[in-house]
């Protein structure tokens, strides 16, 4: 209580703010993830690896707009790209040069995409990466994991968060509504199995090849808590998915950070298609997906099988941002990034053997989690809920002392990070993990 006080203590324009917000939007924004208790505070700009408050604090970003951000804020190229196609023009009703750049430069970089189409957010990526399987399968059922985020929209707004207590047991997991209103007809298309449990997904695969069009996973969980991949699981997917006729779908939308050519390229395994978003559009809203020509192709218009429009897709600022931020996305800087991040995990972890703590950090390359517990992590069921309570702790210890990451536990670095920004991030964790000791 004394943290919360001492929040709402530093943070009085923030509160006048959100308490007018709360008078226009429900709960005072249209973002759920945004939220968090007493009431969230208020940016009014960011510059690099830091963000400014509306009560004139200065905050490190490891949220980076929930991964988004590759380059930090106002990253000069991207800005100076925005504003001169600003002045050219924001979206026309015409195919647009500069699209065709941004497809190039994505397609030579992920090797699952010969073809690619953009939408303007991961979650229409998802829809329609969705769409496509079921059409050129001819099937209609997709299998997802549990924990696993697609974005909100009704089938993948399933068992994204459920208490696993009234989920069921693994060989037999219950696909739960995460959301009021979602349709129960639509998750009758939806099977849920546990990542990394190569017996259990065997065994829904086996028992339903004939409905399902696709499995769709996160190479690297995300709002799940960082949870890593084996090697073995994805091969084994690679594997069965091709033996019975099932679409292979990585959404990159967070993981493509974490290569040139994404978790695809990182771990050596080639999905049927793939969904990205987030960095590729330079901050400004975007979602693409692509794959396989075979596939792919079904979206020519001459071919009158499928229709996906949407007035802003593929629109000019989007693409021209998208080619400034991963244009400076170069090998250099993935290294740079990757290597901020080892470099956090590893002196995190120091601080928990200095303080005699049995917690880890769960991730890989530039994205982390920290979990409250030391036993390995497999799947979603092995970081459930238990620890929100600390998690939420934590973030606002870290926020008071000038430390912005997820509600959640997580963490991202940017290249727009120096090793001084890590350094301070952990000393401020030590500080506040300190504090923590006698409740964790
Ligand atoms: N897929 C993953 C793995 C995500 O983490 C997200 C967003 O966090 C989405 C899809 C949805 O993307 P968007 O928020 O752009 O709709």
């Amino acid at each position: 209580e004394e943290t919360f006080n001492r929040y709402r203590e530093s943070r009085k324009i923030s509160l006048k703010l959100h308490k007018e917000a709360c008078k226009y939007m429900p709960g005072g924004d249209t973002r759920t993830a945004t939220y968090f208790e007493p009431y969230p505070h208020y940016i009014v700009k960011g510059d690099g690896a830091y963000i400014y408050d509306a009560d004139g604090n200065k905050l490190v970003d490891f949220q980076n707009n929930y991964t988004s951000l590759i380059h930090g804020h106002n990253h000069k190229p991207t800005v100076e790209a925005l504003q001169e196609q600003a002045a050219l023009g924001t979206a026309y009703t015409a195919p647009f040069e500069k699209q065709t750049r941004l497809a190039e430069i994505l397609i030579n970089r992920v090797p699952s995409i010969d073809l690619i189409r953009f939408t303007n957010s991961g979650t229409e990526a998802n829809m329609h990466v969705l769409r496509i399987a079921r059409a050129y399968t001819q099937k209609s059922k997709i299998i997802k994991t549990e924990g696993g985020y697609h974005g909100t929209t009704d089938v993948f707004e399933a068992s994204v968060d459920p208490n696993i207590k009234k989920a069921g047991t693994l060989d037999n997991i219950k696909v739960i509504p995460e959301s009021r209103g979602v349709s129960r007809n639509a998750l009758k298309d939806v099977l849920v199995v546990p990542f990394n449990d190569i017996e259990n997904t065997k065994k829904v695969i086996e028992n339903n090849f004939n409905d399902v069009a696709c499995l769709i996973i996160e190479p690297v969980m995300g709002s799940a808590g960082q949870i890593v991949p084996t090697r073995e699981y994805l091969e084994f997917l690679r594997e069965i998915t091709k033996h019975y006729g099932i679409l292979l779908i990585f959404d990159e939308v967070v993981t493509f950070r974490l290569s040139m050519g994404g978790a695809q390229e990182k771990y050596g395994i080639t999905p049927d298609l793939t969904s990205l978003g987030k960095i590729i559009g330079g901050g400004t809203p975007i979602g693409a997906f692509g794959g396989k020509e075979e596939i792919m192709k079904m979206y020519d218009p001459r071919e009158k099988k499928m229709y996906h429009s949407g007035t802003f897709n593929g629109n000019a600022l989007g693409m021209a941002g998208g080619i400034a931020t991963l244009t400076a996305y170069n090998q250099d800087m993935v290294n740079k990034v990757n290597d901020l991040g080892t470099k956090f995990k590893t002196e995190l972890e120091n601080v928990f053997v200095e303080l005699g703590l049995d917690l880890q950090v769960s991730g890989t390359g530039s994205l982390y989690n920290i979990i409250f517990s030391n036993k390995s992590i497999r799947n979603y069921r092995d970081v459930a809920g238990s620890y929100e309570k600390l998690n939420s702790l934590l973030f606002m210890s870290l926020l008071l002392k000038g430390v912005f990451n997820a509600p959640r536990g997580m963490f991202c670095m940017s290249t727009a990070m120096s090793q001084k920004d890590i350094d301070f991030a952990i000393e401020k964790l030590r500080e506040s993990l300190l504090e923590l000791k006698p409740v964790i």
